[in-house]
């Protein structure tokens, strides 16, 4: 239910509570006011017959004391609350009476005449009212009995006037105060909500609308301190986390690097290698390309670690390093494969032109004697390819092996190709020739 109905609900029963109260309180006052009247303008109306009727009983002319007692039978709207007259003398002997039967009657009240008028109500709320007649002395007694049912129709119809007037009241009162409050406090609260949500649902910049002079300002001035603050919280995290993400991407970058290079020569190493391999291998299987395969080994490189030491040996790697790379096409896999010996994987490329292209590789690394002291590096090559019998990396990688072995054995810095594998030979290759 909305906070206006609540509001409105609760202060009209209040309302309506105390309305209530006062309208019984008033409505009492007013129906004793009404039952006084009552008997008062009954009182009067009949001490007026009681001066009427006095001459007619003090002379004994009883039909016309009855011709006054049937007037007020035949005229109800003159006495509405008459619902029974009876005249007695001062023997208490009925002399007139709406029921002309009773005339002659001892009165079942008796006794001497009241000395003033009186009025009493009897059991089944009716008034019994007592008027002397009377003359110079008395001469009898007027009994007249009135119904207040008149009475307490006009006080019924008065209370249930002010209940309506409350239920009308009430009715209205909370229509009014639900939209006041609606208009007061429903309103903008619900906007509150509103933009709160729309924060929520991430819009950041999002601000309660301005207001000035009351709580809800004050409230819309803190909602929006927070907001303003969340937003800028909420930046500088975001601008953190992508800091973070970018450092971490850079390790990661660098981990990875540092996995598949090798530290020494920055060449791909021997694990990269494998893997790059075996996937070129298999592309090349798929699509019916050739692929090449040369491994290189430095000539006679125990020798510059014996004679210059380890630095030297290494710094011999790092230049034959370089020089493979620089000479090897960009689409080829240059990596260090072990201590002094290296590979290259040529994508797209037949024995005839790989083997043009160790040839190339060890021109180049013979030609360029190392540092000042014009040291002269030599290495050996073994060049395979992919056939039908060799298609797999291990198979490729002993054919190419056996042709550097054979280039060693051939007297070193030279180029030797493996046979073509015959197409049932996938692992015994034949000897390979420089
Ligand atoms: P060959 O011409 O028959 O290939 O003779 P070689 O001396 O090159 O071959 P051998 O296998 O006898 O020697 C290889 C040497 O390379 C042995 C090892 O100490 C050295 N070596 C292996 N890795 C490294 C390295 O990372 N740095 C250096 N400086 N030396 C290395
Ligand atoms: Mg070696
Ligand atoms: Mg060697």
């Amino acid at each position: 239910m909305r906070l206006s109905a609540k509001v409105a609900i609760a202060l009209s029963v209040v309302v309506a509570g105390a309305a209530t109260v006062t309208a019984v309180v008033v409505s009492e006052r007013q129906a004793s006011e009404q039952r006084a009247q009552f008997r008062e303008t009954n009182l009067r109306a009949l001490e007026l017959l009681g001066l009427a009727l006095a001459p007619a009983v003090a002379e004994g002319r009883h039909h016309r004391a009855q011709a006054v007692v049937d007037n007020v039978a035949n005229y109800p709207d003159r006495y509405p609350d008459v619902r029974d007259l009876e005249v007695l003398d001062l023997r208490g002997r009925v002399v007139a009476d709406m029921d002309p039967r009773r005339f002659g009657e001892e009165s079942d009240a008796g006794g001497p005449p009241a000395a003033e008028a009186t009025v009493e109500e009897g059991p089944d709320g009716e008034l019994h009212v007592v008027v002397p007649l009377r003359l110079a002395h008395a001469v009898g007694t007027l009994r007249a009995t009135l119904s207040e049912a008149r009475l307490r129709g006009e006080i019924f119809v008065r209370k249930r006037d002010a209940v309506l007037f409350v239920l009308g009241t009430m009715s209205a009162l909370g229509v009014a105060l639900y939209a006041l409050h609606r208009r007061v406090l429903g309103a903008p609260v619900a906007a509150l909500a509103r933009v709160a949500a729309r924060i929520r649902a991430g819009e950041m910049s999002a601000r309660a609308p301005a207001r000035r002079g009351d709580e809800l300002a004050e409230l819309g001035d803190a909602f929006n301190d927070m907001a303003s603050h969340l937003e800028r919280y909420t930046h500088e995290l975001e601008g953190a986390v992508r800091k973070r993400t970018a450092e971490l991407e850079a390790a990661n970058l660098r981990l990875k690097e540092l996995a598949t290079t090798d530290g020494l020569t920055k060449l791909s190493n021997r694990r990269s290698f494998e893997e790059q391999a075996i996937r070129d291998l298999s592309e090349a299987t798929r699509s019916g390309r050739p692929v090449a395969l040369v491994l290189c080994d430095v000539d006679r490189f125990k020798s510059y670690n014996d004679r210059y030491g380890h630095a030297f040996g290494d710094e011999v790697l790092r230049h034959v390093a370089g020089i493979l790379r620089a000479e090897a096409r960009s689409m080829d896999l240059v990596a260090r494969v072990g201590g002094e010996e290296f590979a290259i994987l040529m994508p797209d490329t037949g024995l005839d032109e790989a083997s043009v292209a160790a040839e190339r590789l060890r021109e180049a690394v013979a030609k360029d004697p190392l540092g000042k002291g014009g040291e002269r590096v030599t290495a050996s090559f073994g060049v395979a390819a992919t056939s039908p019998g060799r298609a797999a990396l291990d198979a490729l990688l002993r054919a190419a092996d056996d042709a550097l072995y054979a280039s060693k054995r051939g007297g070193r810095n030279r180029v030797s190709l493996a046979p073509p594998a015959a197409p049932d030979a996938a692992s015994d290759d034949p000897e390979a020739t420089g």
